[in-house]
This record gives C-alpha cells, sequence and structure tokens, in this order.
C-alpha cells in the first residue's frame, strides 16, 4: 500500500496554549519521561546524523550537571530520566557524577547510546543502576561499528543489568545501505533482542525516500501503515489536533539547561519551559492541543503523552 511521508513544515501558527481543566497528567496509564542531554559530544560521525556537527560537541560543567540534577530529583513522583547526547558515554562525568547522583534519587534511569563504552564502562554501568535500569536504548550504526562487536556488548551489559531492565536496537534506515540494515536485523533479532527501524529525518522532515527504496523499507519492516499504527517503526506520524501533555508530563532537557516540551515544539521555537542553570523552569499546567505536523520523536508516544496512543 502506498505510504504518504510526512513532511515538517513551518508555517508560523501561534505558541499552543495549554487547556483549561484537562488535569495536570493524562488520565490513562502513562511513565512522565526526561529526556536529557547529558553533553553534545559524540565519538561518531555518521553522515545521516540530525544533529550538525557544529552542535555535537561540548559538556556541561559540573555546575551545570548539578542544576539539572536537583531539578531532575526534584521533580514529585517517579519520573523516567533518558539520559541522551551526543553520547552519553563521551561524558567523563557519566559514571563518576551522574549515575550516582541520579541513582540516589527516585527515578528509573534509561539511555540512549551508541554502546561504543568499553566493557568496563559498561558493566560499570550495569552495576551502578542495577535495579534502577529502565530502558537501553542501543544504536546500531554500521559505519562505525561492526554487528558482531556490538551484539558482544550489548549482551554483556544485558548480563550485568538487572533481570526486568529492556533492551532494543535502533537503526536508520539508511536509503542506500538497506540490505544491510536488513542483515543486521536478522542479526540482532537472532541474538533475542528487539530490533526498531526509524525512517532517515533530515532538516526539514524526512528524507524523500524513492518509491523503491520505499518497497526495500516495506520488506524490512512489514506493512507501513500497519507499523505507523502499531509504532513498531518510527514512521514519524502526524498527531495534530490532539490533547499532549508534552511540556506538563514529559520535557527535553538540553545540555544548555533549556528546558523544551517537545522537539517538534523547539524546531518551532515554542514550548520554552525556562532553564534548569537559572533556576526558572515552569512545566505546563496541563496539555496542549498539538499544532505540528508531524511527531518524529517516539519517546512521547511511547510514553502514554499522547491522547488515543496507548502505550
Ligand atoms: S552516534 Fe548518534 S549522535 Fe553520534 S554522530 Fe551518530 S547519529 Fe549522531
Ligand atoms: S510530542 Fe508530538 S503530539 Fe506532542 S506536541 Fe510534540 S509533536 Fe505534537
Amino acid at each position: 500500500m502506498a505510504h504518504q511521508l510526512p513532511i515538517l513544515t513551518n508555517t508560523w501558527s501561534p505558541e499552543p496554549q495549554p487547556l483549561e481543566d484537562d488535569g495536570a497528567a493524562p488520565p490513562w496509564p502513562h511513565q512522565p519521561t526526561v529526556e536529557w542531554q547529558v553533553c553534545g559530544q559524540c565519538n561518531y560521525d555518521c553522515s545521516y546524523c540530525i544533529q550538525s556537527k557544529k552542535y555535537r560537541v561540548g559538556y556541561p560543567t559540573r555546575d551545570e550537571l548539578d542544576a539539572a540534577l536537583d531539578f531532575l530529583n526534584g521533580l514529585p513522583g517517579q519520573w523516567e530520566v533518558k539520559m541522551t547526547g551526543g553520547e552519553p558515554f563521551a561524558s567523563r562525568l557519566l559514571l563518576d557524577h551522574i549515575v550516582p547522583r541520579l541513582v540516589a534519587g527516585s527515578h528509573t534511569i534509561s539511555t540512549l547510546t551508541n554502546l561504543s563504552a568499553s566493557t568496563k564502562q559498561l558493566q560499570r554501568f550495569a552495576a551502578l543502576t542495577h535495579g534502577r535500569l529502565g530502558i537501553v536504548s542501543a544504536s546500531l550504526h554500521l559505519e562505525f561499528t561492526r554487528v558482531p562487536d556490538f551484539i558482544a556488548r550489548l549482551e554483556l551489559l544485558r548480563d550485568h543489568a538487572h533481570a526486568n531492565a529492556r533492551f532494543v536496537v535502533n537503526m536508520v534506515l539508511v536509503p542506500d545501505r538497506l540490505a544491510e540494515v536488513a542483515a543486521a536485523k536478522r542479526e540482532v533479532e537472532a541474538a533475542g533482542f528487539r530490533w526498531f527501524g526509524q525512517l532517515m529525518k533530515v532538516k526539514r522532515g524526512l528524507h524523500p525516500y524513492t518509491a523503491a527504496q520505499m518497497r526495500e523499507v516495506e520488506a524490512i519492516i512489514g506493512d507501513l501503515e500497519l507499523a505507523t499504527r502499531t509504532r513498531s517503526a518510527n514512521m514519524a506520524p502526524a498527531y495534530t489536533g490532539r490533547r499532549c501533555w508534552t511540556g506538563a508530563r514529559y520535557l527535553v532537557l538540553l545540555q544548555s539547561g533549556d528546558a523544551w516540551a517537545c522537539r517538534t515544539a523547539r524546531r518551532h521555537d515554542q514550548g520554552f519551559l525556562g532553564n534548569v542553570v537559572r533556576g526558572q523552569v515552569e512545566l505546563r499546567p496541563g496539555p496542549i492541543r498539538c499544532p505540528y505536523s508531524i511527531c518524529p520523536c517516539t519517546v512521547p508516544a511511547n510514553r502514554g503523552m499522547i491522547e488515543g496512543v496507548a502505550r
């Protein structure tokens, strides 16, 4: 079946306003979540990286990290703190300072990583987060790693983590490497891990796949409409007009300390919540109605932030 790829339009729309009397949290099972960029630096330089090289640098100072950690550990209830980068393990403070301080709080700890850390670092991470690790989203980048090495590292992490920690392998459906992506998927699944494909993003939306490439994508992930509906792959759906609790029960915290309601809002220069270093973050009191024509990040949907999208 033909699948229309959404385009990120940049037409101006006013800053969405919180809806009155709709409750501070979704009235269905959900997981409050912060995606926290613990550093900008990455040790890879993938040709399809959505973060421009110019911004894929930098480490917050210890004081800036402490401001973020104070804010996170002060959030009421049990949130999931998903550490992102750059590459989180590129920060030498990750294991010496960040994770120990997070573990001292009450939240679940997750991470997005390219899994290039040493086996010693991975073992230490598993030990520090034991009993508190939520999800490891491991991104497999064929430009920088070999599949057997990647799987060996993931198996090591799984063997040292507690039993109910979850692991998922993400791969970009790189248009001119789809045969290799398909082969890698088979190896990942044969090793007992969940594999998750994502369409390649470019600055203003999605890469324009040809019809032939989309047939290859379909051969890898299955029926595209079904994958969109069940979110078994990131097909960058649209949730325009639905109630969304991002900014209230989900936010993105950047290495600068800036907090944003969601990544799409940020791209439209909307949904700014304040800065943790300046100590002025204000969460939204409730949901907004999504005004955006594409929702390319899976975390808000997967954590139950969006009306009609079950976790
Ligand atoms: S590992 Fe991730 S952040 Fe680093 S260059 Fe590749 S896509 Fe970008
Ligand atoms: S997370 Fe998705 S649904 Fe929610 S406001 Fe952002 S783009 Fe819209």
